[in-house]
């Protein structure tokens, strides 16, 4: 289905039946769903998979609590219904989290958030997670990281991700079922010819034309630029750029729990246990006009954050503290309002099926929690004129890959690990386990000590979890493995990430040897 631009395309080979632009969760959900239902799928990411708005999220799978005082009640009802199917589906890397609400009755009236929690603990349906309740926080240990001008608190339960990983994991699947997922790959140009999509897509080694019946344009925050530029195509449904950062601190509190905190402006910022060690602070709502791919936290945006928690914990949080930071764009569908924070965070899909023509589905908005729905929607759009994506949905019930954690869940997946391995400490079991499920595994193999993972590089990384990482999730560069695939960067002093850069380029050197050998 590929071929040399220089050569033209060859009009006797079978074009895909959808190209999808974009490895972020929109476009690897889609890839999953459709070559799970038979249809011949590539996927094209520019850069790493999960690398933009995809790995900068706050990591919850939540219903959005907050999107209740927008009415967002068909948004929220699906989250929280998607919030109990992503527990099931991917008990690996999706875990329950419970948030502590301080009342603060400069914001919000306590019968206002009493209403807001019954709804959201209804409007799903069936819940297993606990049920919201009010707390006195001179009584419960939740109260003591908080001052003392805090009396009484709601306690209600979301869901934590690891979001980059989700992404991998649905790439991971659409592969299994066929799809050919390609990372540094750019779309250049598309145009319709002869009913089907004729795209142009690059990578390092140059340009290939491709053909697809259908072209979903699952870009996040450039989708609007690839309808104007690479398609030049008119719509007039437009994206509306929402800049949102986050900063990491040494853990600030103690206990598993969150916090979400009321700010005078009226919006919240969480503070959540982040990687054992930190406490992750996020998030800011703040138009962005430039380049997506520019996008980073600025210093009032940090004094933002720390004020915002300041005002409820005992113990200051300052700038100095900082050790991380990331930023993202939210690709929010452009609903006209005055505020940032009041932008819709609801999916809009843009259907464009000229008859006898190729087939154009372009995203809007949409959150991580929805992704699988969102999926399933764009699917059935595109149905009528793809029949190949007219079977029945398939995603709702099948685990990620490493999801099938089989009886006693996590917890037990961590026993029968550590006694396939003994040797692997009680954290770094934990660690695989929470990261790849049963597919942790296949990373520790037949090793019987240790020094049979190899190089270790600090942090419980060694070279056996950065070859798997290579070799099955699409990992190039170093900056790929520490802060998409397994977060190790904060862990990893800057010795062991020189060492990690060291043997990557020993393993692209005997790559390049074998290479020249063959030839030769
Ligand atoms: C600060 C912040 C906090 C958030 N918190 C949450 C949360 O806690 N829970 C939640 O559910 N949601 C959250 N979200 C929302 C969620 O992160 C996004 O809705 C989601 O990640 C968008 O995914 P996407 O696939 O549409 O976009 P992206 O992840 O940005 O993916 C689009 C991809 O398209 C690629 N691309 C663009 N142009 C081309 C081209 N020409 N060729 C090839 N590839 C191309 C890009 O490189 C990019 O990787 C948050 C968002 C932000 C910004």
């Amino acid at each position: 289905m590929l071929s040399d631009p220089s050569r033209g395309v060859n009009a006797a080979q079978q074009p895909y039946d959808l190209l999808i632009v974009g490895g972020g969760i929109n476009g690897v959900g889609i890839a999953r769903d459709a070559a799970g239902r038979g249809a011949s799928v590539l996927l094209v990411e520019q850069h790493d998979l999960a690398s933009h708005t995809s790995s900068a999220s706050t990591k919850l799978i939540h219903g959005g609590l907050r999107y209740l005082e927008y009415y967002e009640f068909r948004l929220v009802r699906e989250a929280l219904i998607e919030r109990e199917r992503l527990l099931a589906i991917a008990p690996h890397i999706i875990w329950p989290l419970s948030f502590v609400l301080p009342h603060s009755k400069l914001v919000r009236p306590a019968w206002m958030l009493r209403m807001g929690l019954f709804l959201y603990d209804h409007l799903g349906g069936r819940m297993t997670l606990p049920r919201s309740r009010g707390v006195r926080l001179d009584r419960d240990p939740v109260g003591t990281p908080l001052r003392s001008d805090y009396r009484r608190a709601f306690i209600y339960s979301d869901g934590r991700v690891l979001d980059s990983r989700l992404v991998v994991l649905n790439a991971m699947d659409a592969r299994e079922k066929g799809a050919d997922i390609r990372t540094r790959t750019r779309l250049v140009a598309a145009r319709r010819v002869d009913g089907v999509w004729e795209a142009t897509i690059e990578d390092a080694s140059g340009q290939q034309v491709v053909r697809a019946r259908g072209l979903v344009n699952a870009a996040g925050p450039w989708v609007e630029r690839i309808l104007r530029d690479t398609l030049a195509i008119k719509t007039s449904k437009q994206v509306r750029l929402v800049k949102g950062s986050h900063i990491v601190v040494p853990r600030c509190f103690e206990g598993e729990q969150a916090y979400i905190f009321q700010n005078p402006d009226r919006r919240i910022v969480f503070a959540i246990p982040y990687e054992r060690d930190f406490t992750l602070i996020g998030t800011t709502d703040i138009p962005w006009a430039a380049d997506p791919g520019e996008v980073r936290i600025a210093d009032d945006e940090v004094r933002y954050l720390c004020e915002s928690v300041n005002r409820y914990f005992r113990k200051a949080v300052t700038p100095e503290d900082v050790v991380w930071t990331y930023a993202g764009v939210r690709p929010l569908y452009d609903d006209a309002a005055q505020n940032a924070s009041a932008v819709t965070r609801d999916y809009v899909l843009d259907v464009d099926a000229p008859a006898g023509e190729g087939v154009l589905l372009s995203i809007f908005g949409g959150k991580i929690t929805t992704y699988r729905r969102l999926a399933e929607h764009a699917l059935e759009k595109l149905a009528p004129s793809l029949p190949v994506l007219g079977g029945a949905g398939w995603t709702a019930s099948r685990p990620l890959p490493g999801g099938d954690l089989g009886p006693g869940g996590f917890d037990s997946a961590v026993v029968r690990l550590r006694a396939h391995a003994p040797f692997l400490s009680a954290d770094d079991a934990w660690r695989l386990v929470r990261n790849y499920g049963t597919l942790a595994w296949e990373i520790v193999g037949t090793a019987q000590r240790h020094a049979d993972l190899g190089e270790d590089f600090g942090g419980g990384l060694t070279a056996r979890e950065v070859d798997y990482l290579i070799a099955r999730e699409w990992a190039v560069t170093a900056e790929d493995i520490l802060w998409r695939r397994s977060r190790r960067g904060l862990h990893i002093d800057g010795a062991g990430q020189a060492r990690l850069e060291r043997y990557l380029d020993a393993r692209r050197e005997a790559v390049r040897d074998s290479r020249s050998a063959m030839a030769g």
